[in-house]
């Protein structure tokens, strides 16, 4: 049970479930937010500096902007909500494109499609914003990442390419406020860390008003730095300082001076940080512009547009030269990689969140729970309409073309009479192998049960039949007429009733 001072004083709850219990990812944000100075994140450690009760009788927010918490997390989906697309595996989004860096010195630094760079640099260049959140690298241990405020382009440079572990970039961004008084800031960061900045802005903090676009990267985790260092100086007898870089492909890549070493990333799994484990994005979905790895295309970065803001300065520079776009529909392999990784994260993160529940129950899908606005609402009012349903003789090369032009991640399948028997689902379809999918119906990779429901339920109802058949979506059929089917309501769809019910409130 928590004492009335752990409820009033934030920081005793953050500290015995976020930061006791290992869910800290060192953003950084607790310092930057904090308003009387207690907090300082430091040498992967978060330290109270002095026992803030002494001058407050109440204070919510260390807790409130901490991206591991339950707080805030519908506000600032509402952020990115009034997106025309929302998806189940990628979130709320404007538009899908590959994109690459025109200059090919950048590519070749990044080991992407340095989108990033370039549109940080045409970002600074053109005074679109003042200053950018980069994540530099220590020089005497250049795999750890070093959170810095980049005010001219060759700081920008100097942070090119990804970087494994955590990295403070949000207590950066408190710096470039109170220290460098920036008021026009671009911020990078994995989804994580554009939620704390999310949650921020939410909260109406002081400084989320000099953010000018957040530029948020996929994730499948980071790794607790000094255990994999020591594992990797142990097995494989290099030392922190030796690594000149490090990258993912299907191995983890180091590279020293000397040699390149791929590592299985079966060796170094148990590195992951525990947050990493139950974190259920994988596209940075709050974000206002999201960037990716877009295999197996090499040089290219997949970048998925989801606010106003970070279309119109995304197509800006494009215009301008310093982005080469290319259209994803024409590269279904692309596409098909970035929603089953999505999935995979999100399916594997809720099953370990499941087990933790008595312990860590609020990720947003858990939260759907607790919410009446679900009780109010009727299937009929958010199931989508006219869906698009797939008859039971086509290809699953056929059905993943499909996926790849619409982008959505599931779809009804009909039989001869034009009545539903399953869904076939994308993560199904990619299990098919590549070479067996032109001759394989999509019947075959049907799940056959139907879970359904009818157009007056309500959306409790839809969402409890989704948890008990772990599923993320029921069919809506016809009560009249039980062979006919009027929609689908999605998971999605639930969390977008949540996120309008509290923009209304
Ligand atoms: C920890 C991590 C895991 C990732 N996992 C995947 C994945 O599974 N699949 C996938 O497709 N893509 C993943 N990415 C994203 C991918 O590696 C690239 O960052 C992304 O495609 C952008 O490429 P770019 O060439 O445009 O970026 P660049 O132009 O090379 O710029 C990279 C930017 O990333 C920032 N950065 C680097 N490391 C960090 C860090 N640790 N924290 C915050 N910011 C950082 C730098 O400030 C820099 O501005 C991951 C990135 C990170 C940091
Ligand atoms: S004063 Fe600072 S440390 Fe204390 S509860 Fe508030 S934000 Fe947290
Ligand atoms: S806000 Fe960031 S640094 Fe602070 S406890 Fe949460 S994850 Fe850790
Ligand atoms: S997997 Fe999630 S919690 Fe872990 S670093 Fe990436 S965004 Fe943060």
């Amino acid at each position: 049970m928590e004492s009335k001072s752990d409820s009033l004083i934030a920081y005793n709850v953050l500290e015995k479930k976020i930061i006791n219990s290992g869910f800290c990812t060192l953003c950084g944000a607790c310092e930057a937010a904090c308003p009387v100075s207690a907090i300082q994140v430091n040498g992967e450690k978060v330290h109270r500096l002095h026992d803030c009760s002494k001058d407050l009788d109440l204070c919510p927010i260390c807790y409130a902007v901490c991206p591991h918490s339950e707080a805030l997390l519908l506000r600032s989906l509402s952020f990115v909500s009034d997106a025309p697309i929302k998806n189940e595996a990628l979130g709320y989004y404007r538009k899908i494109v590959l994109a690459q860096a025109t200059d090919p010195k950048l590519r070749e630094q990044s080991h992407g499609g340095a989108v990033v760079t370039s549109l940080l640099t045409y970002g600074i260049e053109k005074k679109v914003f003042d200053s950018a959140i980069v994540s530099q690298a220590e020089p005497e241990n250049p795999a750890k990442p070093k959170p810095a405020v980049a005010l001219v382009p060759d700081d920008i440079l100097s942070a090119i390419g990804s970087k494994f572990f955590p990295s403070s970039v949000a207590k950066a961004y408190g710096s470039a406020v109170y220290g460098y008084g920036k008021t026009k800031i671009a911020f990078v960061g994995v989804p994580c860390n554009v939620l704390a900045l999310r949650k921020m802005e939410a909260w109406q903090h002081k400084i989320s008003g000099s953010m000018k676009i957040t530029i948020g990267l996929f994730c499948f985790g980071t790794f607790s730095l000094t255990p994999l260092l020591e594992h990797i100086t142990k097995t494989y007898k290099i030392r922190p300082s030796d690594i000149k870089q490090m990258r993912l492909s299907s191995k983890f890549v180091v590279q020293t001076e000397n040699e390149v070493i791929r590592i299985p990333l079966s060796d170094i799994e148990s590195h992951i940080m525990p947050s990493c484990r139950t974190c259920t994005d994988f596209t940075s979905e709050l974000a206002d512009i999201s960037v990716g790895g877009a295999y197996p295309l090499k040089d290219w970065s997949t970048v998925i547009i989801r606010t106003k803001a970070g279309e119109d300065f995304f197509y800006d520079a494009v215009e301008n030269g310093v982005i080469n776009t290319w259209v994803i529909e024409q590269e279904p392999e692309v596409m098909e990689r970035v929603m089953v990784a999505a999935m995979q994260k999100r399916n594997t993160a809720l099953k370990e969140a499941k087990k933790m529940e008595e312990a860590y129950g609020f990720l947003p899908v858990l939260l759907l729970r607790e919410s009446n606005a679900l009780a109010r609402t009727k299937v009929e009012d958010v199931m989508t309409k006219n869906i698009k349903t797939v008859p039971e003789d086509i290809t699953v090369s056929q059905f993943l073309d499909l996926i790849g032009k619409y982008h959505h991640i599931a779809y009804p399948v009909i039989d001869k009479a034009g009545e539903p028997i399953g869904i076939a689902t994308l993560e199904e379809a990619a299990k098919v192998e590549q070479d067996k999918r032109k001759d394989t119906p999509v019947k075959k990779i049907t799940r056959r049960e139907l879970i359904t429901a009818h157009p007056g339920d309500t959306a409790l109802d839809a969402f409890k039949k989704m948890e008990k058949h772990e599923v993320g979506r029921v069919l809506v059929l016809d009560p009249a007429n039980p062979k006919n089917l009027l929609g689908m309501i999605t998971k999605t769809d639930l969390m977008h009733i949540l996120t309008n019910n509290v923009e209304n409130t």
